[in-house]
């Protein structure tokens, strides 16, 4: 597989933090991706909220199948583009470990929680998890992986969080944020599968709920359209027992949809910009997307799951009991750090002397609460206040 010239080439990595000698076999971005996938952080994704808690099905996306199906689309864009599969796969598996249990009210009662001591935000941590949080080498925290994977792992951020990562690491990964300038194409695409994953799953995991029906899904178009043009095809899928199959053929041919919408336009942009290489790239504007008709249709599915799903008064209702767990783990540990793992508590007690011994107090007991999966943080939330909420 040639790698395009505008693509990320593992033999010219800017490297990793500490330095490593190459393995025998395998490129710098294959073991990038080997790495997480043996991470502690990744085998917890599985007990990780999406959409719907662990515990309300079994068939629900996670945040592990989640993080597969991102990959899965990621590389199927980036081998016609010529881009690095391995890389993009490294970053894909990646893009989620900082999520907090409970998915996004999770990160919302942390954020308000956290809010005088530096918030929170699940991208940061997704790269504090693979940089220091993970305890499995020797010679150094976290995983080492190369400049390109943290790089996409970090999607977005602040232009105050970008100075302090300048400050910590100057010319690294806080530097593309201060100049304004774009990330590799395969962290562009990994940003782009995500949304394709999550538009096509939560529409599957919305109907098995119950809470949307395919009746409702006909005021969004790109779902509609496909629907239209497999009943003409199928016209025996529409008979009560075919609703799966049914289902499964549009969102079939949706993720097709976006997948070949999103191979064209970035093809039709790349010859447009002619990137000769990843430094180019990065002066460009971005360069992976979907056509504009494309792009609106997304759009407007988004808006329609948002309000129909995510909003949903049982999702919401969760959601509640969700965030009052996080708030007051986070109150009980923050009283008594006794109470967190040994880890975290010596990790505590290490601080303590600390110049700023508060903000670094509350990021251990973040970190703790961040890394938990759904149903540990329900049960530790049950042993210390008595109090089952989920
Ligand atoms: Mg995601």
């Amino acid at each position: 597989m040639t790698l395009a010239p505008y693509a990320c080439d593992p033999a010219k990595t800017r490297g990793r933090r500490y330095l490593e000698q190459p393995a025998p076999t395998r490129s710098e971005y294959q073991r990038d991706r080997d790495r997480i996938v043996h991470s502690t952080a990744f085998r917890r994704l599985v007990y990780k909220t999406q959409v719907f808690l662990n515990h309300e099905g079994d068939l629900f996306r996670t945040r592990l199948t989640h993080s597969l199906e991102v990959a899965q689309l990621g590389r199927s864009i980036a081998r016609p583009l010529g881009l690095s599969e391995d890389l993009v796969e490294a970053i894909a598996l990646a893009h989620d470990l900082g999520h907090t249990p409970f998915g996004h009210a999770g990160q919302d009662a942390l954020n308000e929680c956290m809010a005088n001591q530096g918030g929170f935000e699940h991208n940061l941590q997704s790269l504090r998890v693979v940089d220091h949080l993970e305890e499995r080498y020797p010679a150094f925290d976290g995983l080492n992986l190369t400049f390109e994977t943290r790089e996409g792992i970090l999607k977005h951020c602040s232009q105050h969080n970008a100075r302090r990562l300048e400050e910590e690491e100057p010319d690294g990964l806080g530097r593309r944020f201060l100049d304004r300038q774009q990330p590799s194409l395969e962290a562009q695409l990994c940003n782009l599968a995500d949304e394709i994953a999550y538009n096509a799953h939560d529409i599957d995991d919305g109907i098995r709920s119950g809470l949307i029906s395919l009746e409702q899904l006909e005021e969004v178009p790109l779902f509609a359209s496909h629907r239209r043009e497999t009943l003409k095809q199928h016209p025996g899928l529409s008979q009560p027992s075919q609703m799966r199959r049914q289902l499964y053929e549009v969102i079939r041919r949706m993720l097709s949809a976006m997948v070949y919408d999103v191979i064209e336009t970035t093809r039709a942009s790349l010859s447009k910009a002619e990137p000769d290489s990843l430094s180019a790239v990065r002066q460009l504007p971005p360069l992976v997307g979907f056509s504009q008709e494309m792009q609106q249709r997304s759009v407007t599915l988004k808006r329609f799951l948002f309000a129909n799903l995510y909003r949903h008064p049982q999702v919401l209702q969760k959601s509640e009991q969700a965030k009052h767990i996080v708030c007051e783990l986070f109150e009980a540990y923050a009283l008594d750090p006794s109470e967190m793992q040994a880890g975290f508590t010596a990790r505590l007690d290490a601080v303590r002397d600390q110049a700023d011994n508060s903000q670094a107090g509350a990021r251990v007991v973040a970190d703790y609460i961040a890394g938990m999966t759904d149903r540990f943080a329900s049960r530790e939330h049950e042993r210390l206040t008595g109090r089952r909420l989920l």
